[in-house]
């Protein structure tokens, strides 16, 4: 029987598409991007508020149980793997939660958050910080070396669409460490998503690895309707880069009726394999140790913004409001998955600087079971 070359290397491309495998660096070590599973990309397990420190503060053991709680509920609810935002992580008690929840997945990152937060990272040179970057990604943080935690994502922010030097500085350090150690990179977008894909794509980065944060903020969209933001986002997305969608019972930033508008926008211009939703819940703590989560203070509805919250509310909202179940869990599963996929490009290892690693030997693994892929309301 004669096979014509052109189906051959057509079955073979699609085989090896499907069988694209990676590894994704994780506080208990690395996982396979197949068993990412249900995915919240941007979250932040905070003990205060993510632009200070989140060592030494007063509150530990209250906050500790704050988290534990929420990451049993979130394990509970059917979320496997939880991207921890706060590029200063506390690692030993986010390694002393996960070994209490050791089903749950967590990414942790490093980079820098907005230079106004005036955490100690945020004033590092440009040799520090990469070098910062790089320590956090490949040996692991500052006195966790030997315990192998090491960040699996880059995180940086900028506030406006107007980069200042200092933010395009930080985007382009985040380019080199993504092209060196290849890793994504998640940005703070509540203003200027296209403006920061183009100085990371100007640098060099994988665009195909990124994803802009917050974007559907409407203080954010320098004055364009929600029919021109739709398109600015497309742009985005048309580039290669992910967006990311957070502002359930925000209406405050976000109607939720626009939240919907820029979401099918991009689903019915064809991007819809590049959309990502979660909370990013966040607290801060008070100085008598009482734990707000984000906004509660002025909008107590906001207090219920957990990470099952993404499961138990968001989800079925985006479903009554139209979304199928198929969108579900490719913004919840498949998305995420292709993103860290996307940044070790043909089943590479992560966090091997300047070292091309097959992640299985021949760098290709079959995959016969679409492990992880699980409808996202089954839990
Ligand atoms: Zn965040």
């Amino acid at each position: 029987m004669k096979v014509s070359s052109h189906s051959l290397i057509e079955r073979l491309f699609l085989q090896n598409r499907k069988e694209v495998v990676a590894k994704v660096q994780a506080v208990r070590g690395l996982v396979d991007t197949r068993d990412l599973g249900v995915t919240l990309v941007h979250e932040h397990i905070c003990f205060d508020f993510l632009g200070k420190l989140q060592t030494g503060t007063p509150f530990i053991e209250k906050t500790f149980a704050f988290n534990l709680d929420l990451l049993k509920k979130a394990r509970d609810v059917g979320i496997q793997t939880i991207v921890e935002l706060t590029p200063w992580p506390n690692v030993e008690k986010i390694l002393a939660l996960n070994e209490k929840v050791p089903e749950l997945s967590i990414i942790l990152s490093t980079g820098s958050y907005l230079q106004s937060c005036g955490h100690p990272v945020t004033g590092m040179g440009e040799t520090e910080l990469y070098d910062h970057m790089v320590a956090d990604i490949t040996r692991g943080y500052a006195g966790f070396e030997t315990d192998g935690v090491k960040a699996g994502i880059i995180k940086v922010a900028a506030d406006t669409s107007r980069l200042t030097d200092w933010e395009k500085r930080t985007f382009r350090i985040a380019a080199r460490v993504q092209k060196e150690c290849r890793v994504p990179v998640a940005t703070h977008a509540c203003a200027g998503a296209r403006e920061q894909m183009e100085v990371l794509k100007a640098a060099g980065a994988n665009i195909a690895a990124t994803f802009y944060s917050h974007v559907e903020a409407e203080f954010g969209w320098d004055g364009r309707s929600l029919q021109e933001e739709a398109e600015y986002l497309a742009d985005v997305a048309r580039a290669g880069g992910y967006l990311h969608f957070n502002n359930f019972d925000f209406e405050f930033d976000t109607p939720f009726p626009d939240l919907m508008y820029l979401i099918n926008h991009l689903e019915n211009s064809g991007f819809g394999d590049k959309v990502f939703y979660s909370i990013d819940t966040n607290i801060t703590v008070d100085a008598d140790g009482k734990i707000w989560m984000e906004a509660e203070r002025e909008h107590p509805e906001t207090g219920r913004r957990t990470y099952a919250y993404a499961i138990t509310d968001a989800t079925p909202r985006l479903m009554a409001a139209g979304v199928s179940l198929q969108r579900i869990t490719r913004y919840l599963i498949d998305n995420p998955r292709r993103y860290f996929e996307a940044a070790t490009p043909g089943g590479i290892q992560a966090a091997t600087p300047g070292g091309i690693q097959a992640a299985t030997p021949g760098g290709i693994q079959a995959a016969a079971t679409p492990g992880g892929i699980q409808a996202a309301t089954e839990g």
